[in-house]
């Protein structure tokens, strides 16, 4: 990454306001600061804010790239991942048949059924279900058979949706086999996969697998503006989709997203697509390896670079904390870390026994910080 500092005056504008800057070890969490957008996009947003466009002109222009970008048919530039979801909903509840379009969130007498996994049931559903969608459950919360997708699947069905998340169960059914049986009996599949970029080949791969439409986070790992988000997939979806979002007056309209964010994301896009993710890669390894080699010692912890494609999406530093561990606990330690000068967070989205710091949002000098403030918290004598 080209950038691992920032301007010396940069946390000015919140200081003014008296918040304090944290130090983010946790990833692309939106509570905490999301990412920071690639400065050379800030450069272009800055310029495009100036100048008036037709914004409906823009759309078509920026899906277009978006399109060419990633392989898709059409794309869309929509606020955050979170308005992805739901003007996926609309488009395959409303289609672009204004009556309808206008009625929503009611949908009575509609198709407006979204099938999906019960263990692909998280908070963002509700974002279906703010376009008037009913979730219809199928499978429990160990498995998931074909045969309960085929009978949850009426004439009433919208679509089928679908979660791919570092977090979400593996004991689902493969989207492959989800794509087939919709596809079968008409029904579009949607895909969330806000949080999956990088690596780069997970935007060609969820389409490729058969999704009618998928949504990424712009504000992630793609390091695009903090509201943007991105939708690709099927030409008259993605037309159904835009045409209830923003500038239209329709469902769409409260999750605007401005001309400088639709530059800014297109921009983002195309340099997060031309990135070496090798040398991305070796440089997050090398931050996340400067943090295993300060900790490795300690005895009672198991201290290892992790990156697998699974759980870690980019190279983290893993702490394990063993049954020989005699410090202070690890929910203590993460507390200890917040609570501190400056505030640093720590993933904690792992086993209740571990803690990573993921490089993600790091400049060298915090990752030093992290290192040297974990180092001491690991180290506090604890009262026995
Ligand atoms: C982050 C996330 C979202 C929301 O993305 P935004 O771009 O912040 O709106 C939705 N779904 C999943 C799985 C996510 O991880």
């Amino acid at each position: 990454m080209a950038d691992t500092t920032n301007p010396p005056d940069a946390e000015a504008v919140y200081r003014r306001l008296g918040v304090a800057p944290i130090i983010n070890a946790a990833g692309s969490i939106t509570r905490l600061g999301g990412t920071r957008t690639r400065p050379e996009t800030l450069e272009l947003m800055s310029q495009a804010a100036r100048v008036m466009v037709n914004i409906d002109e823009l759309n078509r222009a920026a899906g277009q790239e978006i399109a060419r970008l990633t392989g898709a048919e059409a794309g869309f530039v929509c606020s955050g991942a979170a308005g992805g979801l739901m003007l996926q909903a609309a488009a395959c509840i409303a289609g672009n048949d204004p009556v309808k379009m206008r009625r929503l969130p009611d949908t009575d007498g509609m198709k407006n059924e979204i099938v999906i996994h019960t263990m692909h049931r998280f908070a963002y559903d509700q974002a279906y279900r703010a376009a008037g969608a009913r979730l219809v459950e199928f499978g429990d919360y160990l498995f998931a058979h074909p045969w309960q997708l085929e009978g949850a699947i009426t004439e009433r069905t919208a679509a089928v949706a679908y979660l791919c998340a570092t977090f979400a169960s593996n004991k689902v059914l493969p989207l492959e086999r989800v794509c087939e049986i919709a596809h079968a009996r008409g029904v579009p599949v949607i895909v969330d996969a806000a949080s999956m970029l990088p690596p780069r080949a997970n935007l060609y791969r969820y389409l490729r697998a058969g999704a009618d439409l998928v949504v990424y986070s712009g504000g992630k790992g793609v390091r695009g503006p903090q509201g943007s988000g991105i939708l690709v997939g099927r030409a008259d979806l993605i037309e159904a989709a835009a045409a209830q979002a923003s500038p239209s007056q329709f469902l769409g309209r409260g999750m605007k997203v401005a001309k400088e964010e639709i530059i800014g994301l297109v921009e983002s896009l195309a340099a997060f697509v031309q990135e070496d993710e090798a040398a991305e890669m070796a440089a997050y390894r090398a931050m996340a390896q400067m943090v295993v080699d300060a900790l490795v010692e300690l005895p009672g912890l198991r201290v290892t670079l992790e990156h697998d494609g699974a759980n870690y999406l980019i190279p983290h530093a893993v702490i394990r904390f063993s049954d020989q561990w005699r410090g202070p606990s690890r929910d203590s330690i993460a507390a200890a870390m917040e609570q501190g000068s400056p505030r640093i967070h720590l993933h904690q989205l792992g086993g209740p026994q571990e803690l990573a710091v993921d490089p993600l949002n790091l400049t060298e000098q915090e990752t030093a910080q992290v290192i040297r403030r974990l180092h001491q918290e690991l180290t506090r004598q604890t009262q026995t």
